[in-house]
């Protein structure tokens, strides 16, 4: 059996990870008599308990709808959502609260951009993507794709799991109108060369919407800095709620573009005659928007703020590098995305094994993880796999964890392989 004991050598984290995890309640219980181990935060990530209380309290103390304005209650609601819009676009360092729109996630935000530069669109002109997309960033497109007669194209992405810029620099031609990418993978956890990227586009007059779900729960992005004109992401993989999302985009863009939905809130006037839209980013809102999960986005996302990230990101690191040092214990063990620039997300096989067999197996030792395609085919083809294992690490996992996980696979070689 390989030896598995690095207590002696095993790296500190530089912030109390202890302190933070009790933060978050749902990461202290027990599944299948075991402690749990929740490495599945690509997925959906777990909530601190400010978030919970936010949420619980604005159901409390503030609930009505928003921006009625006819009484107090109606008052404190659209205050506190309308507060969250403005965390947000702090955030994102995004120039205006306009720019910042509610939507139910990254899918959402993605299909709205999609139908929004439909009109833009002809026959023959090409929207890159990359190869290591997730289906949220392929299949919006591809369905105006075929409205428009546009071509959706697919940058390549090397063995290692990195983007083939060769493959960037010779796709990207004056037929190119959108590139749409992600920032960082959900299967390799590559952080792409974004700045960059948008830089290259711009010159050509490319418009750019990056696909932010797997970055922002690790870092920071800057969109003022980054150049694009849009930026998508989802509050559940951020520690807060499910149900709702952001895409930031330039005004100016946004103000062109058609609305997404029609209905209520979405409207200046309406008439059998003639209907007008409102001003952003309230055209881009129809309906009763998920009132309570903004505010609970907005508590996350100052949850985070008082954190610090540095440090944060400085304790993510450390538990990619103990991961990957102890890919060689466990034998047949081969890492899928290994590219120097990542997040802690570790895509793997084990030869002899079902990915889903793995994930079962684990599950039995209070571990989860995720197994599957993870929304990612063509990436799945590109390397002959019908899919992998995927352990994502969040700031609250532990050195610990990293080894439970690896005696954990160890074991399962063991008896099944
Ligand atoms: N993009 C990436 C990179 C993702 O990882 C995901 C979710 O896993 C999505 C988009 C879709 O996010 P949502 O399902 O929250 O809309």
């Amino acid at each position: 059996m390989t030896d598995l004991s690095v207590a002696n050598n095993t790296p500190s984290l530089a912030f109390d990870v202890h302190a933070i995890r009790r933060d978050f309640p749902i990461l202290n219980q027990e599944i299948n008599g075991k402690p749990l181990v929740y490495l599945d935060n690509g997925a959906s990530a777990q909530k601190p308990l400010a978030v919970l209380d936010a949420m619980d309290r604005y159901y409390r103390e503030m609930h009505s709808n928003v921006h009625r304005g006819a009484h107090t209650l109606g008052d404190r609601a659209t205050a506190a959502f309308e507060g969250a819009r403005e965390t947000v676009r702090k955030f994102l360092n995004a120039p205006e609260t306009r720019e910042i729109l509610w939507t139910r996630g990254t899918t959402e935000a993605i299909n709205l951009v999609a139908n929004g530069l439909a009109p833009r669109l002809n026959a023959g002109d090409e929207i890159l993507v990359s190869h290591m997309e997730h289906h949220a960033n392929i299949v919006p497109w591809q369905m105006v794709a075929e409205r428009t007669g546009a071509k959706v194209i697919p940058i390549q992405v090397t063995p290692d799991g990195d983007l083939d810029l060769d493959s960037f620099n010779s796709l990207l031609n004056d037929r190119t109108r959108i590139l749409a990418i992600t920032h960082v993978s959900n299967v390799l956890g590559t952080i792409n060369p974004i700045a960059s990227l948008i830089e290259q586009a711009k010159k050509q007059g490319v418009l750019t919407l990056i696909d932010g779900a797997q970055a922002v729960p690790h870092f920071q992005p800057d969109v003022q800095a980054l150049g694009c004109d849009f930026y998508a992401f989802s509050s559940h993989k951020l520690f807060g709620p499910t149900g709702i999302g952001v895409l930031y985009g330039r005004a100016e863009l946004l103000e062109e573009m058609p609305p997404y939905q029609g209905g209520g809130e979405m409207i200046e006037r309406v008439s059998f005659e003639r209907t007008t839209w409102n001003v952003l980013p309230y055209k881009f809102e129809a309906g009763t928007p998920a009132i309570a999960e903004a505010v609970g986005l907005g508590a996350a996302i100052e949850y985070l703020n008082a954190l610090d990230r540095k440090a944060m990101e400085a304790a993510e690191n450390t538990l990619l590098k103990r991961a990957n040092e102890l890919v060689d214990t466990v034998p047949g063990m081969e890492v899928i995305g290994t590219s120097r620039h990542k997040v802690p997300v570790m895509s793997f096989k084990i030869s002899g094994l079902h990915p889903s067999d793995l994930g079962t197996l684990l599950d039995q030792q209070g571990i989860a993880i995720r197994t599957g395609h993870h929304c990612a085919m063509p990436l799945m083809d590109f390397y002959g796999v019908p899919g992998t294992a995927r352990a994502s690490f969040a700031f609250y996992n532990t050195l610990d964890e990293v080894e439970t996980l690896f005696a954990g696979l160890q074991k399962i070689q063991r008896l099944f392989a």
